[in-house]
C-alpha cells in the first residue's frame, strides 16, 4: 500500500477564508482564470464539496495545486446537545487548524425554518458582566473561513433533520464581538450572501454588537446591508456601565447617534437587545428612560431574561417585572418581544457549553 507522509496544514490556505475575489486573485497567481475560479466557487458553496475528488470538472493541474497548497477548513463536532424546545448547540473545532480551537454554535429551529447563531471570536474582549464568554477573555479572532465554516455545518445539520425546514436566518449572536473581528466578518458576510454562492439574502443576516461605534459608522458604508442589533442593558450611562465596560469608551449618545446614522443610511429597524436581571435593569423608572432614549429612532426590543452564570450572582428578572416593562415600552409605541434565551436546559447561554466542555477536560 502506497504510504504517504502527512502533510501539515497549517502551511495550506483555507479556502473558506476567500470571497469571491480574493480566490478569483489566489486562482490567477497560478496561473487559472476566473472561469476556473467561477467553477471551484460553485463546487464549494453550490454543490457543497468535500475534498477536491469532488469537483471533477476542475483542471487536473489546479486540482493538483489545490491538493498540494489548500484545505477546505470543515468544522467537526466536539459536543453536541439537544434542548426540549429542539434548540441544538454544537461546540465546533476547525478540523484543519492548528490550536483546536473551539467555539459555539447555536442551530434553532421555528415554525418553517432553522436560524443558525454562530461566533466570530473565541472568547470576548469586552467584559460584559455577566455573559459567559466574557467571563474567559480574549482567546483569539476567527478567521473567515472559520465563521462561514459553522454555517455550512448548520446547513448540513438542517438537511440531516426529516424535516422540511430550512436554514434560512443567521445571527452573529454567538461568541465574541464581530465588530472588534471587523475584516474577518465583512468577508463571511460577503461569502454568505454571493448570489453564486450561499446566497443568504443580506436581509436574513443580523449583526449583534456591544457598540463600537466607529465600526457602526463603518458598516453603514459597506455595499451589503445586514441587519444590526445593538446590546444595550442600560438605558443611562452610569447604569450601563456597570454591565458593560465598553460603554465607558463611548457614551450612550454617541452610540445612539451611530445607531440612527445606521438605521437611516439604511432605511432598517434597529433591534436593541436589553438582558432583564433581577433588581438591577428592570425597574419601571428603567424601562421608561429606555422608551425616552428610542424616542426618535425606528427601534425593536428585545428583552432576554438573564441566563445564569457562574461568576455573576445575578438572576433573570420576575415574570411580572418583564410584564411590567413591556407594558411601559408599549406605551411609548416600541415594538419589543421577550425572548427566552433557547435552550435554557443544554447551557446554550452564550459561551457556557465551551465552558462545560473545558471542565470536563479539567482545564
Ligand atoms: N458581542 C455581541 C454579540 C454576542 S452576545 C453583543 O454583545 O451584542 C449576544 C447577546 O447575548 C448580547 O445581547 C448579550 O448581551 C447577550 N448575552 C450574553 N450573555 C447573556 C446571558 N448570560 N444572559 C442573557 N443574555 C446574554
Ligand atoms: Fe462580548 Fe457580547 Fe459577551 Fe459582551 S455580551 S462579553 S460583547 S460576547
Amino acid at each position: 500500500m502506497e504510504h504517504l507522509e502527512p502533510v501539515s496544514d497549517m502551511n495550506r490556505t483555507n479556502l473558506y477564508d476567500y470571497d469571491r475575489a480574493a480566490l478569483a486573485r489566489l486562482l490567477a497567481g497560478w496561473g487559472f482564470g476566473d472561469y476556473y475560479a467561477g467553477l471551484l466557487w460553485r463546487y464549494l458553496y453550490r454543490s457543497a464539496a468535500r475534498n477536491f475528488e469532488e469537483m471533477p470538472d476542475l483542471h487536473p493541474d489546479l486540482r493538483l495545486l489545490l491538493s498540494e497548497r489548500a484545505v477546505l477548513g470543515t468544522m467537526h463536532c466536539i459536543l453536541s446537545q439537544e434542548s426540549k424546545d429542539g434548540t441544538r448547540k454544537i461546540l465546533l473545532s476547525l478540523t484543519n487548524g492548528a490550536d483546536g480551537e473551539q467555539v459555539e454554535t447555536v442551530l434553532m429551529p421555528y415554525r418553517d425554518r432553522y436560524t443558525v447563531c454562530i461566533s466570530t471570536q473565541a472568547g470576548c474582549a469586552m467584559g460584559c458582566v455577566f455573559c459567559a464568554t466574557g467571563q474567559m477573555g480574549f482567546v483569539r479572532n476567527l478567521s473567515a473561513g472559520e465563521i462561514v465554516a459553522q454555517v455550512l455545518f448548520a446547513i448540513k445539520l438542517a438537511q440531516d433533520v426529516p424535516d422540511r425546514r430550512k436554514l434560512r436566518n443567521v445571527v452573529m449572536m454567538g461568541m465574541g464581538e464581530p465588530l472588534h473581528n471587523y475584516a474577518a466578518t465583512m468577508t463571511a458576510i460577503r461569502i454568505l450572501t454571493s448570489d453564486t454562492g450561499l446566497a443568504i439574502a443580506p436581509r436574513h443576516i443580523t449583526l449583534s454588537t456591544v457598540g463600537l461605534v466607529p465600526a457602526i459608522y463603518r458598516l453603514a458604508e459597506e455595499e451589503i446591508a445586514v441587519n444590526l442589533a445593538v446590546s444595550l442593558h442600560g438605558a443611562t450611562d452610569d447604569e450601563r456601565n456597570a454591565l458593560v465596560p465598553l460603554g465607558r469608551r463611548w457614551s450612550l449618545d454617541d452610540l445612539m447617534s451611530a445607531c440612527r446614522a445606521y438605521g437611516e443610511k439604511r432605511n432598517r429597524r434597529i433591534f436593541f437587545e436589553w438582558t432583564l436581571i433581577d433588581g438591577k435593569n428592570d425597574a419601571p423608572q428603567q424601562a421608561h428612560a429606555l422608551g425616552r432614549l428610542l424616542k426618535n429612532i425606528d427601534a425593536h426590543v428585545n428583552l432576554i431574561p438573564l441566563n445564569p452564570t457562574e461568576e455573576f450572582g445575578g438572576d433573570p428578572s420576575r415574570r411580572e417585572a418583564i410584564a411590567q416593562f413591556k407594558a411601559i415600552l408599549d406605551r411609548y409605541g416600541i415594538p419589543s418581544t421577550v425572548r427566552q434565551r433557547r435552550g435554557i436546559d443544554i447551557d446554550a447561554g452564550c459561551g457556557q457549553l465551551r465552558r462545560r466542555s473545558l471542565e470536563r477536560q479539567g482545564s
